[in-house]
């Protein structure tokens, strides 16, 4: 029996398995293979829908999920929290017990999570659409009660999920404030450590003009070292300081815990692999793919997606001996809100730089029908459409 071990079960994990339980489906029936999924979860969230949740009101309930009906054909689960994974024996320990496992095979996607620690002051000040949907419906009840003053968003550190999401809140909130009749009495400053609003230039062209027309300050250069939410301030490394009245930014992000201290991950826990196949240096047996890991491109699902897709596709081409070797190209698609049923896309691949994509009401349909298939699309029946959409950017037949 070859054993796989996948933990972690969000959008990564559950894609990369579903692709394998297709693939290996006779391997599977004929007990050659087993896939166990490890996640101390018995409920997935649609993390996109955190900003509707947090901008719009939509209801936390609406973005869950029971995770026994987002596994797939034949993947077995242990709901538990990996608390250690030993590479060299092939073992994963379970926090539950300390309950033992061997593998074969392993993959990890454990995502990343907002770490407070990093910034003094920033937890008791701040509400964030990171953390999980009921955190996310904080800012919602806050809206609703704002009649003036000062709103801040934008980045208070890196690395985080999600590269356009502060700049989402920005545009989401000047909607909602503009639709109560509200903006003239509220400002609105988008703080970041960049030196523009968006990092890739060819975005930052396009949303520059959208955030002086729509008359929302931005403090570029903006290393926030604290936040003292007794004066209602944020300090910066510079030595700038803002005020504010209700502060929705995007904190620092973090690895799992069980990562920090091994000898397959950098000093702060981020996963080292080779970017193009995803394999832990040094250990050909196992991955690790999404927000854990530490390939120079964005922290997205899509990026969980075609990751997860090129590792299912090599570890059965392993077990079967069939098929040929795929490569992850680096493909990043974001979407961007920029409000009142606009959005733009930032779009790239490793050896493409970010196209200049205007905001349209197209992109913005595009992303709805996106959202929509999310939950069906973690069982791999879309899988047509990404090979469709992607091209040759869904993966790559060679290294280069
Ligand atoms: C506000 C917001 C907007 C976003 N918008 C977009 C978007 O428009 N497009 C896009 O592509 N992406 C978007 N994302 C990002 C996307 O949701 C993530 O990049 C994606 O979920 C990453 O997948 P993952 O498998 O790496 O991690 P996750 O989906 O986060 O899954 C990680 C899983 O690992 C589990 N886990 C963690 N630690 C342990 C442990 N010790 N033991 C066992 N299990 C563990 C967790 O419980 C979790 O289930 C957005 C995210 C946010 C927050």
């Amino acid at each position: 029996m070859i054993k796989i071990a996948m933990i972690g079960g969000g959008a990564g994990g559950l894609i990369t398995t579903s692709k394998l339980s297709a693939e290996l489906s006779e391997e599977i029936k004929q007990e050659k293979v087993s896939i166990t999924i490890f996640d101390r979860k018995e409920t997935q969230e649609f993390q996109p829908g955190y900003l509707e949740t947090a901008f719009r009101g939509t209801k936390p309930e609406k973005l869950k999920r029971p995770v026994d009906k987002l596994i797939s054909k034949g993947v077995k689960t242990v709901h538990a929290d990996c608390a250690s994974l030993d590479l060299d024996n092939h073992q994963i320990i379970t926090e539950k017990n300390q309950e033992k496992y061997d593998f074969d095979y392993v993959i990890v996607s454990t995502g990343c999570s907002p770490d407070y620690s990093q910034i003094p002051g920033l937890k008791e000040a701040n509400m964030d659409f990171y953390t999980d949907a009921e955190v996310s419906s904080r800012i919602f009840s806050t809206l609703q009660t704002i009649k003036s003053g000062r709103i801040v968003v934008g980045i208070a550190g890196l690395p985080y999920k999600c590269p356009p999401s502060p700049n989402e809140a920005a545009f989401m909130a000047d909607e909602y404030l503009r639709r109560h009749d509200l903006r003239k009495n509220v400002d609105i400053t988008f703080i970041t450590p960049y030196t523009r609003i968006y990092t890739a230039e060819p975005i930052n062209e396009v949303i520059e003009p959208l955030y002086s027309e729509r008359n929302i300050e931005s403090r570029t250069v903006f290393n926030t070292d604290s936040v003292d939410p007794a004066r209602k301030e944020i300090t910066s490394l510079e030595g700038d300081t803002v005020k504010y009245d209700y502060l929705f930014l995007t904190p620092p992000h973090k690895p799992a815990e069980f990562l920090k201290g091994t000898d397959f991950a950098d000093d702060e826990g981020w996963v080292k692999v080779d970017k193009r196949d995803l394999h832990i240096t040094d250990h050909d047996y196992a991955f690790a793919i999404g927000d854990t890991n530490n390939i120079p491109t964005s922290k997205a699902g899509v990026e969980a997606h075609l990751e997860g897709i090129v590792v299912a596709n090599n570890l059965a081409m392993n077990v079967t001996g069939e098929g040929t070797k795929h490569f992850f190209t680096g493909r990043t698609q974001c979407s961007m809100e920029t409000g009142f049923h606009h959005a733009t896309f930032v779009v790239g691949t490793y050896d493409r730089p970010v196209e200049k994509i205007k905001p349209t009401v197209t992109n913005y349909a595009e992303k709805k029908v996106m959202e929509g298939i999310y939950w069906a699309s973690l069982h791999g029946h879309y899988e047509w459409l990404f090979k469709y959409h992607f091209k040759k950017d869904y993966f790559a037949e060679s290294p280069t």
